[in-house]
């Protein structure tokens, strides 16, 4: 934990990845390096590696320019995506989320869009029995039966429709988030320079794999990996 708790070098500048980039094998913290004859970072590794060697982590090395490269262009990637295709953008976001959630809501969005026709039907046909039975079309007992059985299928579809509503907030969650964050990373086209702020302000964690892996860097932004 004192790993990643953000701190200064000896010129009090504040290392601004400290805490957000971690080691895709072990998840520790990276270990930044300094140097101080030239006063400028080297680059991070793992801090299992560095600490207990070979047999519990690698090295997951990698440049403090390379890194810092990486991340400023990922943002500004990011940021002209949601300035010029906003609508595309918002999509890959949703995509993120695992297919199976999005079926999941899908499939509950048209479960509720039922449950709700149907209850507004079974509303239409209590006020009709009520009528019939208060215009002596049908009998008390015939009324008292019928109206029992379609209040105890409103009920239960009442319910089910706050079960649904509960589980959907969860995927409203994520609509809010994104419509909170395009006009964040827009400001981004032109960044030339990260900073603390902004690294805290978009990224949740810088996820360092090995080198042989296909991604040696992963950026989350929020909830989003890519
Ligand atoms: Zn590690």
């Amino acid at each position: 934990m004192m790993q990643t708790k953000r701190r200064e070098n000896l010129s009090g500048e504040v290392q601004y990845f400290a805490g957000l980039v971690r080691c895709a094998d072990c998840g520790s913290a990276l270990n930044v390096s300094y140097d101080y004859n030239r006063k400028r970072y080297n680059g991070f590794s793992c801090w299992v590696y560095k600490n207990y060697g070979k047999n519990r982590c690698t090295s997951h090395a990698i440049g403090w320019v390379t890194l810092n490269t990486l991340v400023l262009n990922d943002i500004r990637r990011n940021a002209a995506m949601a300035a010029h295709f906003e609508k595309l953008y918002a999509d890959m976001l949703r995509r993120a989320k695992s297919e199976s959630a999005q079926n999941e809501s899908a499939r509950l969005r048209r479960e509720l869009t039922k449950a709700e026709k149907r209850i507004s039907d079974l509303n239409k046909i209590l006020n009709k029995l009520y009528e019939d039975y208060a215009l002596e079309r049908i009998t008390a007992e015939r009324h008292k039966s019928m109206s029992e059985v379609y209040s105890s299928e409103l009920s239960e579809l009442t319910e089910r429709c706050k079960q649904i509503s509960s589980e959907l907030s969860k995927s409203d969650e994520i609509e809010d988030n994104i419509s909170s964050f395009l006009p964040i990373i827009r400001k981004y086209t032109d960044l030339h320079e990260l900073n603390a702020r902004i690294l805290n302000e978009l990224i949740e964690k810088i996820v360092v794999h090995e080198k042989e892996k296909s991604h040696p860097v992963r950026v989350t932004f929020f909830n989003w990996s890519w």
